[in-house]
């Protein structure tokens, strides 16, 4: 597969490339050249298919085979997902006559991040090895994709990985899903600022050419195109379960980076049968607003009870426009550049009839998820974790009874308990192989908020490494 970027002056490249790139040199994102169509490919639309052999068929014509076999690739698959704890991997519960959420948390760090970065972990480390190479991986956290990128990376040859968390800013359960891995290739920082502070820190140590040369930088979050890949797999696995019903179906989606989203999305483009896209978002609704009026304006971010979806720039919706713009890069990077620079989407309005075919937009505040998670667990006993809820509000939103409906359960109610307590009065308890984690010993190091503090500190693990 070619892989081309969303801006223009970046080379085409093959998909090992693309892994270990992340972000086009360009500023903008990869994207597959052509979408593989899945109709021809009846083990896809098998009602019984395993959730590994399903992922391998979806997986198999995104890479090359000079990338990796198909031995190897199917063992990395299942190795991936031997790690969940449900023999399901992503188990469908029903809640009532017409809706079933899917639950996306079954992974070793609780939340549906674990699908994709399960994967790359393990895809790295084989690219690696095939052309000896050692890698820095770098990132910033609010929280999921920190513990979910360490639990992937842990232990594993020829990578070290160095993760930015703003000190005092994550919960507790968070904090320590990373700081308690004590592997030696594991580094956690705690950055005295907030989670942008951190994120600037990222885009500085990438921006500084001397450094990520010699540190052969890479990126873990969701701009790298195999993220995305990977959890176009559970779109198809409800829908062949789900199939039997004959009747068109609806996912909802909590939303931040519109990395989730846009997985659904790619679905639907390789023949995926799928009536709509809700994106569900909370008080920090842009996404929202545009999908509703075709106005992307910025606003400042606010804290809410559901921290992975405060985001105002979600990254991944360039992907989108690419499409939507006939895939003109010039026309995405001149809509971009005025984007950042006045705040506002250029030309929001005959995007926005263009995405209405497929997508809507229902926001839920922090007194509708409160609402949401009280009201499923009085009626039917379930708990589900603030993300989840926020889906369940858009839910309630949506006018059309005629289509089945799919909530996707992104993170596990014991993720985030204070939210979960504080509307059922039930402190939600962590899964057995989790439960000692309060017990477990932390490491980390506190740095201040500047470039060059933190940027000698990694130099001078890696030196003492001999790398
Ligand atoms: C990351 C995250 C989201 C948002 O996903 P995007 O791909 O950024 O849209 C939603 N819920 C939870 C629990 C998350 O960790």
């Amino acid at each position: 597969m070619h892989y081309i970027s969303t801006r223009i002056g970046s080379p085409i490249l093959e998909f090992e490339d693309v892994v270990l790139t992340g972000l086009a040199n360009d500023g903008g994102l990869y994207v597959p050249e052509v979408w593989p169509q899945m109709a021809v490919n009846h083990h896809v639309f098998n009602k019984d298919i395993d959730y590994s052999d399903l992922a391998f068929e979806i997986i198999r014509p995104f890479i090359e085979e000079n990338c990796i076999e198909d031995i190897k690739l199917k063992s990395l698959i299942n190795d991936s997902y031997k790690s969940f704890k449900q023999p399901s991997v992503a188990p469908l519960v029903q809640i009532d006559s017409n809706t079933w959420l899917l639950e996306l948390f079954h992974g070793p760090t609780l939340a549906f991040k674990d699908f994709a970065l399960q994967f790359l972990g393990r895809m790295f480390e084989h690219i690696l090895t095939k052309r000896d190479k050692r890698l820095t991986i770098i990132g910033a956290t609010s929280g999921d994709t920190g513990s979910a990128a360490i639990e992937a990376c842990k232990g594993r040859d020829n990578l070290h990985i160095f993760m930015l968390h703003p000190l005092g800013r994550v919960s507790d359960v968070q904090r320590r899903q990373m700081t308690t891995v004590l592997d030696s290739n594991v580094h956690n920082i705690a950055i005295e600022g907030t989670f942008d502070d951190c994120q600037d820190l990222v885009k500085g140590m990438f921006n500084d050419e001397i450094f990520r040369d010699d540190l052969n930088l890479s990126a873990v979050n969701s701009i790298n195109w195999a993220r995305v890949m990977v959890q176009i797999v559970y779109y198809f696995f409800a829908v062949s379960r789900l199939n039997k019903y004959e009747r068109p179906i609806s996912f909802i989606v909590p939303t931040g980076n519109f990395g989730n989203v846009y997985a659904g999305y790619s679905a639907i483009q390789m023949g995926l049968n799928a009536s709509r896209l809700v994106v569900a978002s909370n008080h920090n609704d842009i996404l929202t607003r545009f999908f509703e009026t075709g106005d992307m304006s910025i606003m400042p971010v606010k804290a809410s009870l559901s921290p992975s979806m405060d985001i105002q720039v979600s990254s991944n919706f360039e992907r989108l426009l690419f499409d939507f713009y006939d895939r003109d890069g010039e026309a995405v990077s001149n809509s971009i550049k005025m984007f950042r620079e006045e705040g506002t989407l250029p030309g929001g309005n005959k995007i926005h009839a263009l995405a209405n075919d497929i997508f809507s937009g229902y926001r839920t505040d922090d007194e509708g998820t409160l609402l949401a998670i009280k009201q499923l667990y009085d009626d039917k006993g379930v708990l589900v974790d603030p993300h989840t809820a926020v889906g369940l509000g858009a839910l309630k939103q949506l006018k059309n009874s005629k289509t089945l409906n799919v909530v996707l359960a992104t993170a596990h109610p014991a993720k985030f308990p204070a939210a979960v307590k504080q509307a059922t009065g039930i402190n939600p308890s962590l899964p057995d192989f989790l439960s000692d984690l309060y017990d477990r010993e932390e490491r980390f190091i506190k740095l201040k908020n500047n470039l060059g503090a933190v940027e000698s500190y990694i130099r001078d693990v890696m030196s003492s490494k001999n790398l």
